[in-house]
C-alpha cells in the first residue's frame, strides 16, 4: 500500500490571500481529498517584520470562504525555530555541515574581488575545510556542506526533470550566526516533520527546491514529490496586475461569486480535465490530478469565472444560496434579511437564480421580493407608469382579482384582457413591472405575480394605479 497523501499550503502572512496563492491551496487540497489524505496549514511567519496576525486571520478567512479545511491544527513556522535550529546541528555533528566564521565585509569582499575577476560569486568559504583547531571563539554560522560536483535533479510532476550543477549551488547558512534559522531550512523541516509526502506551489518556488533537496540529502530525508506550478498572467499574457484581478480573495467575496463558482474557476486555472468547464466538488476532487497541470501560464479572465459563477448559482440548493447570500451581505456591511424577507426571496429563488452570475445581481433580480410597499419605481421603470398605464392597470386589476391564482390562469387573464385592448401583453408587461417590482428588468411578471401572492400582487397594482 502506498503512502497516505499529505499535502499543505505554507502561506506567508504578509499581506492578503491573492488569487495564486487560493489556487495553489487548492490544488493541494482537491489533491489530499481526492485521495483521501490530508491537507496541512502552515504560516510561514519566520519573517517576524513582514508577518503580522492580521495578515494570518485574512488568510484564515480566505480559506474559510473557499471551504478550503484543512487537517489538524494551523500550524506556525515561527514556532519550530528550536526544531529548525536542532536540525542544523545534526548536521553539524555529522560533519554534513560546517561552522563559518566570516563576517558580512569579509563575504562582501570575496563578491567583490570575483565580480572584478569575473568568476561565480557564489560565496566559498575558507572555513569547511578548516581544522576545528583553528576555529576562533566566535559567532559562527552553520552553512550546509553542498557537492561541488555533479548535478542536482529536481523531478518536477510538472516542468519535468530540471537539472542544477552543482557547481551553481552555494554552501547556504543554515543556521545564522545569531542562532536564527534560515527560512530554507525551515521549509523543509517543516515538510518532513508534517509528513507532507507532495509540495504543490508556484514555480516561483523552482529555484529552491534545489536547494532544499541538499538539505534532504544531507538528513537521508525522503524527498516529496514537487510540482511547480506556472503563475497567473493576465488576459493579455502579462503579470497579472491588480486590473486583471490580482486581488485578495475577499475581494472577490464582496463581489458577490459563490465560492463553489470560484473554485471551479480556480481549478481551471492551469488545471485541466478533458473539455470539462463546469464540475461540482466532488467532480473535481475525484478528477484532480498533476498531470493535468499544464505547463504554461493560465490566464485569468473574468468572462468564465462569471460564466462559471451563474452555473454555480443556477445549480446550487435555494437554502444553501441564502445562506450564502446573507454572509455575502454581512461582509459587505449590509443588513441581513429578516425571516419574512428571506422567506419569500426563498419562495423566489427558482425564478432568480437561473441567469444571476453573482449575488448583487440575485439580489437585483430579487428585488420585487425584498421591497416594501408603496414600491418606489426606479427612474426607468417610472417610465412605464404614464397615466395611460395607470389607467390600464386599474382596468386589468378586478380580472386578477378574481382569478384562481396559478400560472395558466393569470396567463390566461392577461392575455384575454390584453386582446380585449386590442393590444399585445408585451404592452402590459412594463407596466406590470414597475407596478410589481419598481424596476424595468425582473423575472417574468408571472413568477413574481406568483411569488407575492394575490393580496401583496392586487396592492402593489392598486398602488401603482393611484
Ligand atoms: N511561503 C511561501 C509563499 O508564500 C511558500 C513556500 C512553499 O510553498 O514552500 O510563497
Amino acid at each position: 500500500m502506498t503512502d497516505p497523501v499529505v499535502t499543505r499550503f505554507a502561506p506567508s502572512p504578509t499581506g492578503y490571500l491573492h488569487i495564486g496563492g487560493a489556487r495553489t491551496a487548492l490544488f493541494n487540497w482537491l489533491y489530499a481529498r481526492g485521495r483521501g489524505g490530508r491537507f496541512l496549514l502552515r504560516i510561514e511567519d519566520t519573517d517576524r517584520e513582514r508577518s503580522t496576525p492580521e495578515a494570518t486571520q485574512v488568510i484564515l478567512k480566505g480559506m474559510e470562504w473557499l471551504g478550503l479545511d484543512h487537517d489538524g491544527d494551523v500550524v506556525s513556522q515561527a514556532a519550530g525555530a528550536t526544531r529548525h535550529a536542532e536540525v542544523a546541528h545534526q548536521l553539524l555533528a555529522e560533519g554534513k555541515a560546517y561552522k563559518c566564521f566570516a563576517a558580512q565585509d569579509e563575504i562582501q569582499a570575496f563578491r567583490e574581488a570575483a565580480r572584478a575577476e569575473g568568476r561565480s560569486t557564489l560565496y566559498r568559504s575558507p572555513w569547511r575545510d578548516a581544522d576545528p583547531a583553528t576555529h576562533p571563539d566566535a559567532p559562527y554560522a552553520i552553512r550546509i556542506k553542498a557537492p561541488q560536483d555533479g548535478q542536482t535533479v529536481i523531478r518536477d510532476r510538472v516542468q519535468g526533470d530540471v537539472t542544477i550543477r552543482n557547481d551553481q549551488l552555494d554552501d547556504m547558512v543554515l543556521l545564522r550566526s545569531d542562532g536564527t534559522p534560515v527560512y530554507m531550512l525551515a521549509v523543509v523541516v517543516d515538510d518532513h516533520d508534517m509528513g507532507v509526502t507532495h509540495v504543490i506551489r508556484g514555480d516561483d518556488h523552482l529555484n529552491n527546491a534545489a536547494r532544499q533537496m541538499l538539505i534532504y540529502d544531507a538528513m537521508g530525508w525522503p524527498v516529496p514529490v514537487w510540482a511547480h506550478i506556472p503563475l497567473i498572467h493576465g488576459p493579455d499574457g502579462k503579470k497579472l496586475s491588480k486590473r486583471h484581478g490580482a486581488l485578495g480573495v475577499d475581494e472577490y467575496q464582496k463581489m458577490g461569486y459563490p465560492a463553489a463558482g470560484m473554485r471551479n474557476y480556480l481549478a481551471r486555472l492551469g488545471w485541466s480535465h478533458g473539455d470539462d468547464e463546469f464540475f461540482t466538488d466532488a467532480q473535481a476532487q475525484e478528477w484532480f490530478d498533476l498531470d493535468g497541470i499544464g505547463k504554461s501560464a493560465a490566464r485569468f479572465d473574468f468572462k468564465k469565472l462569471e460564466n462559471l459563477c451563474g452555473q454555480h448559482i443556477a445549480a446550487a440548493e435555494d437554502a444553501a444560496l441564502l445562506q450564502e447570500l446573507q454572509a455575502f451581505l454581512a461582509v459587505t456591511g449590509q443588513p441581513a434579511l429578516d425571516d419574512a424577507r428571506a422567506a419569500l426571496l426563498g419562495k423566489a429563488m427558482y425564478c432568480l437564480k437561473e441567469r444571476a452570475k453573482t449575488f448583487p445581481e440575485l439580489l437585483e433580480k430579487g428585488h420585487f421580493a425584498l421591497a416594501e410597499r408603496p414600491i418606489v419605481p426606479d427612474q426607468k421603470a417610472a417610465g412605464n407608469l404614464d397615466d395611460v398605464s395607470r389607467g390600464i392597470l386599474k382596468e386589468l386589476t378586478p380580472h386578477l382579482q378574481n382569478a384562481s391564482w396559478t400560472r395558466d390562469a393569470l396567463e390566461a387573464v392577461t392575455t384575454e384582457f390584453a386582446e380585449n385592448k386590442d393590444t399585445k401583453f408585451g404592452k402590459l408587461a412594463g407596466p406590470l413591472r414597475a407596478a410589481l417590482a419598481g424596476r424595468s428588468a425582473t423575472p417574468s411578471v408571472f413568477d413574481m405575480m406568483l411569488v407575492l401572492g394575490r393580496e401583496e400582487t392586487l396592492a402593489r397594482l392598486t398602488d401603482a394605479a393611484g
